[in-house]
C-alpha cells in the first residue's frame, strides 16, 4: 500500500470515498437505526450485516422445498445434495485453499472437536498443545475438555503463551522458541489465526513451519480471520482449520462454518475421525451398507446432510465476495483502518484515555482496530452507542471497532471520529 496523506476532514474522507472502487457495495446491505439514525456499525467482526440478496437466496430454496417437496434432494438445479458444493469456490478463495480442501459444515466449535479427532491424539511422550493465553472461551472449553477427554491434566497439557511484561501482543519469534522448547511432548500447535480481543494475525506460515519440523501438527480458528484476513492456507501447509460465517462473512447469527483440512490429508483413510453418513463416498451413500468409505479431501469429515437454507444464506454472502474481489477488498481494508488508526492517534494525542493495543503493521491486522480504555470505562463505549456507534466491548477494558471495507465507508469513520473527539473532552 502507498503511504496515504490522511486528513482529519469531512472533505478528505468524501473524496477517499469518490475514489474507493468499492464504494458502492455498501448498499447491498441492510443498517441498523440507533435513536433513529443509521448506525456507524463497526461490528462486522461480532455479527456481520444482512446483504440485501439473502431473501431472494432463502425464498428459492423455500419455494423449492414448498415445490418438490423431498425431490429437492436430487431434483432441479439447486439439488440439496450437492448443496455443500456451491459454496466451494468462493471459501476457496478466500481461506486460500484448493476446493476440496474445504467445506461448509456445522458450527465452529463443533468443527474444532471433529478436527482435534484427527488431528490430536496424545501419548504419554507427546501430549502437549500450545494456544495463546486468553484465546477465546469456547476455544479454552475445547481444549481443556478435549485434553481432558484422553485423560491428561489441562494445567500441564496446555501450555499458554503471553506476550512479554509491558506488551500486548506476541512476538512471533517467542511463539516458535516455545515450539522448540516443547519439541519433544508437543502434539498441536492451536491457535487462533487472527486474536479475537487484541486483533493481531499470527504469523501461521512460520508457526506452521516450526511446528512440522518438531512433528507436530498446526491448526487455527480462523473466526476473526476468515473474511478478513489474507490467507494462503495451502501454501503455508497448514494442517487444519475451521471458522464462522457470521462474523466477517455476513452470513446470519449462528450460520455454518467450515473447514480446512489440507490435502495431504485428502486420501489418509487411516486418519482416525467421527463418522457419518454424509463423509460417505457420494457414489455409495445410498446403498445404506456397512463400512465407512470416507469422501475425497474435507468432504469426508461431513456428518450430516447439509443445512441448506443456512447455505442458501451463506451463498448470498459469498456472491458478493466474489464480485468485490478478495484482492480489492484488502486494498481497501488497509485503507480504512489506516484512516481509522491516524483518526484516533490524531484525536486522543498523548490524552492517555486510550491505546490502540492491536499492530501498528498492516501485514500484522485485520480491519480491526482493539482500543485499551484507561479512563471513563464502559462509559466511554455507552456513550459512542447513544450517538450511533456500533462497536463492540470486551471485559475488562476494551473497545473493538472494526471498519468493514464490504460495507463501511471513509465517512463513517471520519463520523466515529467527530464523536470520538466530543467524547473524549469529556474523560479526558
Ligand atoms: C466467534 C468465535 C467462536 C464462536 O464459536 P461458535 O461455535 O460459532 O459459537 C469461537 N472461537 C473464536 C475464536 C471466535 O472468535
Amino acid at each position: 500500500m502507498s503511504k496515504i496523506q490522511f486528513e482529519y476532514s469531512e472533505k478528505f474522507a468524501r473524496e477517499m470515498d469518490l475514489k474507493d472502487p468499492l464504494s458502492q457495495f455498501q448498499n447491498q446491505f441492510y443498517f441498523p437505526q440507533i435513536n433513529d439514525k443509521k448506525a456507524i456499525y463497526l461490528c462486522g467482526n461480532s455479527l456481520g450485516l444482512q446483504p440485501k440478496s439473502v431473501k431472494n437466496h432463502l425464498d428459492r430454496e423455500l419455494k423449492n422445498w414448498a415445490e418438490m417437496g423431498v425431490d429437492g434432494h436430487f431434483d432441479g438445479e439447486d439439488a440439496w445434495f450437492f448443496a455443500k458444493n456451491r459454496s466451494k469456490p468462493a471459501l476457496a478463495d478466500i481461506l486460500g485453499a484448493m476446493e476440496h480442501e474445504v467445506v461448509a459444515m456445522n458450527n465452529l466449535s463443533v468443527n474444532l472437536h471433529l478436527l482435534m479427532v484427527s488431528f490430536y491424539q496424545p501419548t504419554k511422550e507427546r501430549f502437549k498443545i500450545i494456544v495463546e493465553a486468553g484465546a477465546f472461551p469456547s476455544d479454552q472449553y475445547m481444549l481443556e475438555s478435549q485434553v481432558k477427554f484422553h485423560g491428561y491434566d489441562p494445567a500441564e497439557a496446555i501450555i499458554e503463551l503471553s506476550p512479554r511484561l509491558g506488551e500486548h501482543i506476541l512476538r512471533t519469534e517467542d511463539i516458535i522458541s516455545t515450539i522448540h522448547g516443547n519439541a519433544e511432548q508437543l502434539a498441536l500447535v492451536n491457535m487462533s489465526g487472527l486474536q479475537y480481543y487484541t486483533g493481531q494475525i499470527f504469523d501461521m506460515k512460520s508457526i506452521t513451519a516450526a511446528a512440522h519440523q518438531v512433528g507436530a501438527y498446526a491448526g487455527f480458528d480462523l473466526a476473526h480471520a476468515a473474511g478478513n484476513a489474507p490467507l494462503s492456507l495451502h501454501d503455508w501447509d497448514v494442517d487444519f482449520a475451521t471458522w464462522c460465517s457470521y462474523k466477517y462473512m455476513n452470513s446470519g447469527p449462528g450460520n455454518v462454518s467450515g473447514i480446512f483440512v489440507h490435502e495431504r490429508f485428502a486420501n489418509q483413510t487411516e486418519l482416525p475421525r467421527f463418522a457419518g453418513w454424509w463423509g460417505h463416498t457420494q457414489e455409495e451413500r445410498f446403498k445404506m451398507e456397512k463400512g465407512f468409505i470416507p469422501m475425497h479431501g474435507a468432504d469426508g469429515w461431513q456428518l450430516s446432510n447439509s443445512d441448506v437454507l443456512g447455505l442458501a444464506v451463506h451463498q448470498a454472502s459469498l456472491e458478493i465476495f466474489q464480485e468485490a474481489g478478495i484482492k480489492n477488498l484488502r486494498d481497501k481494508s488497509e485503507k480504512l483502518t489506516g484512516y481509522l488508526e491516524y483518526l484516533i492517534e490524531q484525536i486522543s494525542g498523548d490524552s492517555g484515555v486510550l491505546e490502540i493495543i492491536t499492530p501498528k503493521n498492516p501485514s500484522e491486522r485485520g480491519c480491526q482496530l482493539s482500543l485499551l480504555i484507561n479512563r471513563g470505562g464502559k462509559a466511554v463505549f455507552d456513550e459512542w452507542y447513544d450517538q450511533g456507534v456500533v462497536g463492540d466491548w470486551r471485559n475488562p477494558n476494551v473497545i473493538r471497532l472494526a471498519p468493514t471495507p464490504l460495507y463501511n465507508s471513509f465517512l463513517d469513520v471520519f463520523r466515529f471520529a467527530q464523536i470520538l473527539e466530543q467524547s473524549l473532552k469529556k474523560f479526558a
